[in-house]
């Protein structure tokens, strides 16, 4: 089997919090999100064969818990997903899968079928606005480096939405994260009404919820390159926001790594 394949990091301790990964990075996206910084991996194509692959994950068993896939996004080579999720389990790997949430049949697929131990979904705005997710994700966007893919904004997030709901149903390990980028996405306001979102999707306050420091450095959109970062304490204060609807709330930052937020100590 052939898969349009990027790269992989052999040993991971930040892609999947608390376990140590082997992560594969496959090409592909039905999105463009201008700060995207795996742009390469949505327009140029390579062809592997998987027992690439497969040798790569025989060579990290020794040191890793898990794979992750990851790209790109993953759910557009639903196969070559499902031979990797069933060769990591042969071998006793547990496996996490990051994705956008747009291929919600191929979610309930890969859990009918046991392959997936963790699903890690993005958010990229508040799952009742299909305008802002549209921005978010360079629907339509003109100044895009690459031209946008011609999905449907209100699809998105029904679909981002049946996806959430269908891990949640399964009793699966879930987490959703927003990447926040300063002036674009993810100012207090959005990231309140992005919790919101969740909650009211949900009915739930526990959901784990995590926002992550987007680095605009590699950013798609040449513009965006020299936004400055979110500093970790302007996470926290972007944690805060999202407090008002949800408990389990976490900062991702390249300073800190992964943060549990701490209410008590605010
Ligand atoms: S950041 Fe957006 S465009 Fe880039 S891989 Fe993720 S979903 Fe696709």
């Amino acid at each position: 089997m052939k898969v349009n394949y990027g790269s992989s990091i052999p040993i991971s301790t930040v892609d999947w919090h608390g376990r140590v990964s082997v992560v594969f990075f496959l090409r592909k996206c039905p999105f463009r999100c201008p700060y995207c910084q795996n742009h390469e991996l949505l327009v140029e194509s390579k062809m592997e064969d998987i027992a690439v692959l497969e040798k790569a994950i025989n060579k990290s068993r020794p040191f890793v818990s898990s794979i992750v896939v990851s790209g790109g996004e993953p759910f557009m080579q639903k196969k070559a997903c499902q031979h990797l999720a069933r060769f990591a389990k042969d071998n006793g790997l547990l496996v996490g899968i990051h994705t956008c949430g747009y291929y919600p049949e191929v979610v309930v697929e890969m859990i009918y079928e046991g392959l997936v131990d963790k699903f890690f979904i993005d958010v990229k705005s508040p799952l009742n606005d299909p305008g802002m997710y549209s921005r978010a994700i360079g629907c339509c966007e003109t100044q895009a480096a690459v031209e946008c893919t011609g999905v449907d904004p209100e699809e998105v997030v029904k679909n981002v939405s049946e996806s959430i709901l269908t891990v949640m149903r399964s009793g699966l390990e879930l987490e959703l994260r927003t990447t926040v980028i300063r002036d674009f996405i993810g100012d207090a306001d959005d990231v309140s009404r992005i919790a919101a979102s969740i909650s009211e999707l949900t009915g739930k306050r526990d959901v784990t919820y995590v926002i992550q420091q987007g680095i605009p450095e590699h950013a798609m959109l040449e513009s965006m390159r020299d936004i400055r970062p979110y500093s970790r304490d302007e996470m926290l204060g972007l944690a805060a926001a999202a407090h008002g609807f949800l408990d389990d709330v976490w900062v991702r930052t390249k300073e800190s790594g992964n943060e549990k937020v701490q209410w008590e100590s605010f």
